[in-house]
C-alpha cells in the first residue's frame, strides 16, 4: 500500500488489484471460522486443530526448545496459547498478539426448565454487556457442554446446521406495548424476560414440561438435574453474511473478538519464523473482566512464559520478569467507528473510521482514562514505523468522546508485568449486538499488521 495512513482514503482507495481480491479472499475463510466457533470452547478446538495440523505440539511433551519449535498451551478448553520459539533465547522478550474467544451471549441457568401457560422455557443469565432488548425475535442456538451424574460427558451445538431447530425469545406485539414502548431501552426487556422456548408439545393430560424433559431423556439420556453441572450457552444462529451490493461489510455474531483472534490465528500460522518468540493468546472471559482460571487475571500465561524459560535452564523468578521487561504485545480487541447514524458520541477527528484500517489505540478507559493501559510514546512509534514500512493500512483511534463512556481490554494485566503493550484491533459496528457489522478490509489489515509484528525485531 503506498500510504498506510490516511483519514481522507480509505484502505480499498489505496490498495492495488491484487490487495483487494486478498482482502476479499480473507472474508471468505474469516466467514467460515465465525460460523464454526461460536463459542469459547468451539474457537479453542478450531484453533487447536488448525494448529497441529500446522505442526504445534503441546508444551507439556517438550523436553527442550530450538528455534522454530511450535508449541501450544491448552487451558481448560477455553483459552489457548500457542508459540513459535525464535531464533534468539525466550529470556530476550516475546511478540505477542492477545486476543479473546469469549463473546456477549445468554447462559442458561444452572436450573433451566421452566413451564408457562404451556410454553416451555429454558431461563438464562446473559454473559457479557448486552442491550437486552436485542435479543429478543431471532434464531438462537444452543451450544456447549453437559456432564450427567454419572459423569459423561454430552457435546451440545443445536441450532447452526439448517436443519437443526432453534429457540427463541418473544417480544410483545406492538399493538399492546403502549406501556412498554413509555420505558427506557434498559427497562423494555429485562434479563429474567430472557427466557427461551423450547418446546410445546405434550400427550393428553401430560405437562408439556414433563413431555420435553421425557424428549430430553430420550434423545440425549439427560435428567433436568444434569444441568446443573452444565455449560450452555444461547448464541445467534445466523450464519455470518457479506453486506452491501459490493460486498464490502460483514455481518455476523461474536466479530467482538473473533475478529482479532482468527486474524491472530491466520498471522501466527502464516509468519516466518522470527528472531524473538512469536506467541499468539486466544483468551477467556474476557467480557466479564478476565476472572476465572481461564481469564487473563489468571496464572495460564505466566506459567507458559515460565515452562518455555524453563525448557532454556532459565527458572529464576526473576527470569519471567525480565522476560516479560524485554516483551511487547499487541492487544488485539476490537474498537469502536463512527456510526454516521450516531456521530453525537464520537469526536470525528480522533475516532477509527470503518475501512481505515486496523486501529491503534493509545489508552482505553472511561472518563479521565480510568482503568487503561496507556501505551507509551516510544513504543507506539515503534510500531507505527513497523506499519508503515510494511504497507498496512492502520489508523488511530479513541473509542468515543472523553465523558461518554469507554472500555476496557487485556492490555493493562501485560502491562503490570513490564510488558509493552498497545491496543491494536478492528474497529466495528453494532458492537456487542447479536449481529455486528465491520468493514472487510479493517479485518484484512489487522491480519496484515500482526504478521508484520511476529516477523518483526
Ligand atoms: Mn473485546
Ligand atoms: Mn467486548
Amino acid at each position: 500500500m503506498q500510504q498506510p495512513y490516511s483519514r481522507t482514503e480509505s484502505v480499498w482507495q489505496r490498495m492495488d488489484e491484487a490487495e483487494r481480491a486478498a482482502v476479499m479472499a480473507y472474508g471468505e475463510r474469516y466467514k467460515a471460522f465465525l460460523d464454526a466457533a461460536r463459542t469459547e470452547r468451539l474457537a479453542a478446538r478450531i484453533i487447536l486443530d488448525k494448529a497441529e495440523e500446522a505442526g504445534f505440539r503441546p508444551l507439556y511433551d517438550m523436553e527442550s526448545l530450538k528455534p522454530g519449535d511450535k508449541v501450544y498451551w491448552n487451558q481448560k478448553g477455553k483459552s489457548v496459547i500457542l508459540a513459535v520459539i525464535g531464533q534468539e533465547p525466550v529470556h530476550a522478550g516475546l511478540k505477542i498478539v492477545g486476543s479473546h474467544i469469549d463473546a456477549p451471549r445468554l447462559d442458561l441457568k444452572g436450573n433451566p426448565v421452566h413451564e408457562q401457560d404451556g410454553l416451555v422455557y429454558f431461563r438464562t443469565h446473559y454473559y457479557g454487556g448486552i442491550k437486552k432488548y436485542q435479543w429478543p425475535c431471532i434464531p438462537l442456538a444452543l451450544c456447549g457442554v453437559i456432564y450427567t451424574k454419572e459423569g459423561r460427558k454430552l457435546t451440545v451445538n443445536i441450532g447452526m446446521d439448517e436443519k437443526d431447530p432453534v429457540f427463541y425469545i418473544t417480544d410483545l406485539l406492538i399493538h399492546l406495548a403502549q406501556d412498554q414502548m413509555k420505558k427506557t431501552l434498559a427497562d423494555g426487556v429485562t434479563g429474567e424476560q430472557l427466557q427461551a422456548v423450547i418446546g410445546s408439545l405434550s400427550d393428553k393430560d401430560e405437562k408439556v414440561k414433563d413431555a420435553v424433559l421425557k424428549l430430553l431423556k430420550d434423545r440425549y439420556g439427560i435428567e433436568e438435574e444434569d444441568f446443573t453441572s452444565a455449560e450452555l450457552e444461547l448464541v445467534p444462529a445466523m450464519k455470518s453474511r457479506d453486506v452491501g451490493f459490493d460486498r464490502s461489510l460483514i455481518a455476523a455474531y461474536g466479530q467482538d473478538d473473533r475478529v482479532c483472534s482468527y486474524a491472530n490465528l491466520e498471522a501466527i500460522l502464516h509468519a516466518a519464523p522470527g528472531e524473538k518468540t512469536q506467541v499468539a493468546l486466544f483468551t477467556d472471559k474476557e467480557e466479564i473482566g478476565s476472572y476465572g482460571n481461564t481469564g487473563m487475571q489468571s496464572s495460564y500465561f505466566a506459567k507458559f512464559v515460565m515452562k518455555l524459560l524453563a525448557l532454556q535452564q532459565e527458572t529464576s523468578l526473576i527470569g519471567f520478569y525480565e522476560t516479560m521487561e524485554n516483551s511487547e504485545m499487541l492487544s488485539a480487541d476490537v474498537n469502536s467507528c463512527l456510526d454516521p447514524m450516531f456521530p453525537e458520541v464520537m469526536e470525528k477527528d480522533n475516532c477509527s473510521l470503518c475501512g481505515y484500517g486496523v486501529a491503534l489505540t493509545k489508552y482505553t478507559g472511561a472518563r479521565g482514562k480510568g482503568g487503561s493501559n496507556d501505551a507509551n510514546s516510544e513504543f507506539i512509534q515503534k510500531i507505527r514505523a513497523l506499519f508503515d514500512a510494511k504497507g498496512v493500512g492502520w489508523q488511530i483511534g479513541e473509542l468515543g468522546k472523553i465523558d461518554q463512556g469507554g472500555g476496557g481490554t487485556i492490555a493493562f494485566m501485560l502491562a503490570d508485568w513490564g510488558c509493552e503493550v498497545v491496543d491494536c484491533g478492528t474497529a466495528m459496528l453494532s458492537m456487542h449486538s447479536p449481529y455486528d457489522l465491520l468493514h472487510k478490509a479493517d479485518a484484512y489489515e489487522t491480519c496484515h499488521a500482526y504478521k508484520v509484528f511476529f516477523e518483526s525485531r
